[in-house]
C-alpha cells in the first residue's frame, strides 16, 4: 500500500522547498524503515513539479511526522527563520507556520488534497489568487518582475502571490531545513544568496537521508568559512556572496559530502542548483537575480575524485579563499569547471590564478605562513587534476 502526492504547482523553486518540507521530517521519523528500504520514499520530477510516493497507508502518518518534527524543533526553526541568513520572517509568521504544521487533522487533509495534481490551480492560489501572501523568499520568481530592470523600477509592485497556510508553511519549513544560504556584504548592505537543490528524474529516500546528514552536520562549518572570506582592499566580509551567482552555486555544491555526492551520482537523475540573489533588508528583500544551473557534471567529477580517495574540496579552502581575496574569483570558478568538464583551458586559468594568489599572499603582512599553506593546497589541486585527467583517459 502506498500513497501519492503531487506537489502543489507553485513553480519549481517553491515546489522543491515543499518537497523537502514533507520528505525531510518523514525520513527522520521513519529512519529505520528508509535505511532498510530506500524505495520507501520515491520522488519523481514532472517538469516544474514533483510526484512523491510513500509506502504508508494513511496521510495521517505523514502529517504526524511533520507535526512531531516541527514541535520538536520549534525553537531552532524559529531561530533560523527570524534571524541569521534566512531571517526573512518575524515571530508572528513563524507562529502561523507552526500552527499550520502542528494541526494534524488539517495538515492530513491538506496532504490528501495533493493526491490530485494541481492543488494550487484547483484552489485558486497564485498571483492575485486566494489565501495568504506568500513571502518573496518562498516564491522569488513569481510574476514577471524578473524581466524588468530592477535598478530602473525600484518601486514596481507586483500583485501579491497567495497560497494556503499549509503551502506557505511547508515551503518555509523546506527553506529552513534544505536551503543553503551564503551571506556577505559591506556594512549594512547585505547580499544574500540562497541555493536550493532540485532534480530531473527520480530519487529515493537515500538522497534525502544523505542530504539531511550533510545539511545538519557539515553545512554550518562551510557557511562560516564562506562568511569569513574578505574582499581585497575594502572592509567587507562574506566576499564569497559577492562572486557571480553561478560561482557561488558551484561552490556550495562542491562542499557536498562524499556520501551525498556518491548517492547523487548514482541516482537516475540530473541535478540542478536553483540560486536566488536577494538584496535589501531581510524583512523587505528584493530579488536581484535568479539562476537555474545544471550541476550533474560537477557532481560526477566530485564523485570521481572521492572514488579515488581524494581529499574533500572543503580541505582546499585556503587556496579557494585566497583566490577570492586576491581578486581571482574567475580562477575559482575555472577550478570548479575543470572538475566538471576536465577542460584544460579551465585548468590553465585556475593555475594562473593560483600562482597570482600565492604571490599576493606573499606580499600580505598578516599571516606569515599563509602563502605556504596556499601553495601546498595549490599543489594538491595539481594532484586532483592528474586524477581527473587519468580517469578521463581510462
Ligand atoms: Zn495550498
Amino acid at each position: 500500500m502506498s500513497i501519492r502526492m503531487f506537489m502543489p504547482g507553485h513553480g519549481l523553486y517553491t515546489d522543491t522547498l515543499i518537497l523537502y518540507g514533507i520528505t525531510l521530517p518523514f525520513c527522520e521519523a521513519f529512519e529505520e524503515q528508509i535505511e532498510r528500504e530506500p524505495e520507501f520514499v520515491k520522488a519523481r520530477s514532472l517538469g516544474q513539479t514533483y510526484e512523491l510516493e510513500i509506502q504508508v497507508d494513511d496521510y495521517a502518518k505523514i502529517a504526524q511526522a511533520i507535526a512531531d518534527y516541527v514541535a520538536d524543533k520549534q525553537e531552532r526553526l524559529s531561530g533560523i527563520l527570524t534571524s541569521g541568513p534566512l531571517g526573512f520572517f518575524d515571530e508572528s509568521d513563524v507562529k502561523v507556520m507552526r500552527q499550520a504544521l502542528t494541526d494534524r487533522e488539517r495538515l492530513s487533509d491538506y496532504l490528501k488534497s495533493l493526491a490530485e495534481p494541481g492543488h494550487a490551480e484547483l484552489r485558486g492560489e497564485g498571483r492575485d489568487g486566494r489565501g495568504k501572501t506568500m513571502k518573496l523568499p518562498l516564491i522569488p520568481m513569481a510574476g514577471k518582475y524578473l524581466h524588468r530592470d530592477l535598478t530602473k523600477a525600484p518601486s514596481y509592485k507586483a500583485a501579491q502571490y497567495k497560497a494556503c497556510n499549509c503551502c506557505c508553511a511547508l515551503a518555509a519549513l523546506g527553506l529552513a531545513m534544505a536551503a543553503f544560504p551564503v551571506l556577505g556584504g559591506m556594512g549594512r548592505e547585505l547580499n544574500r544568496v540562497i541555493v536550493v537543490v532540485s532534480f530531473e528524474g527520480e530519487v529515493n529516500a537515500d538522497y534525502f537521508r544523505y542530504f539531511n546528514d550533510f545539511h545538519v552536520r557539515s553545512w554550518e562549518d562551510f557557511y562560516r568559512k564562506l562568511r569569513s572570506v574578505k574582499a581585497a582592499g575594502i572592509r567587507a566580509t562574506g566576499a564569497a556572496a559577492q562572486l557571480p551567482l553561478r560561482t557561488v552555486m558551484k561552490l556550495v555544491v562542491s562542499a557536498f559530502s562524499p556520501s551525498l555526492v556518491r548517492c547523487m551520482a548514482g541516482a537516475e537523475a540530473r541535478w540542478h542548483a536553483l540560486g536566488v540573489n536577494f538584496a535589501g533588508r531581510p524583512r523587505a528583500p528584493q530579488v536581484r537575480g535568479f539562476h537555474d544551473l545544471e550541476v550533474t557534471a560537477l557532481i560526477m567529477g566530485l564523485n570521481e575524485l572521492y572514488t579515488h580517495g581524494y581529499t574533500l574540496i572543503t580541505n582546499l579552502f585556503d587556496v579557494l579563499r585566497s583566490l577570492v581575496e586576491s581578486g581571482e574569483g574567475h580562477a575559482l570558478e575555472a577550478f570548479l569547471d575543470f572538475i566538471a568538464t576536465r577542460d584544460l583551458t579551465d585548468l590553465y586559468v585556475f593555475a594562473r590564478g593560483a600562482y597570482s594568489a600565492v604571490e599576493w599572499e606573499r606580499t600580505q603582512a598578516s599571516g606569515k605562513n599563509r602563502w605556504e599553506i596556499v601553495l601546498s593546497q595549490a599543489d594538491q589541486c595539481r594532484e586532483l587534476a592528474e586524477i581527473l585527467l587519468k580517469s578521463e583517459e581510462a
